[in-house]
């Protein structure tokens, strides 16, 4: 996969798994992730890209319908770079100068 310019690298890893079928599109999911990684689609909640996703599990106990399980599988890598681009485009944060995804992560959830 291409995305300006960049290669992006396919490989085994943690990623979420959102049960569509216990899925109630609450939206608490989506505000518990701090990577933008989640928006509610025809009232379910969907993930955006791989890539946003870093497999850590945020949303996991925020999901009152335990709908959400992070599973193994062969997912687009997860980028710290594109995802500083989807905060500053959704305004989650301002653009993360000198931040790393990790050490913004860390900011929004203390
Ligand atoms: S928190 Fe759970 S039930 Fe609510 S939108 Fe997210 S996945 Fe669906």
């Amino acid at each position: 996969m291409q995305h300006r310019g960049q290669q992006l690298i396919m490989a085994v890893r943690k990623i979420i798994e959102i049960d569509e079928e216990k899925c109630d599109g609450c939206g608490q999911c989506v505000s518990a992730c701090a990577e933008g990684a989640i928006e509610i689609r025809d009232g379910k909640a969907r993930l955006v890209a791989e890539t946003y996703c870093d497999g850590l599990g945020a949303c996991l106990g925020e999901c009152p319908q335990d709908a959400i399980n992070i599973i193994e599988r062969e997912a687009d890598a997860f980028s710290e770079e594109l995802v500083r681009q989807r905060v500053a485009l959704l305004g989650i944060l301002a653009p993360m100068q000198a931040c790393s995804g990790l050490q913004a992560r860390l900011f929004l959830r203390a």
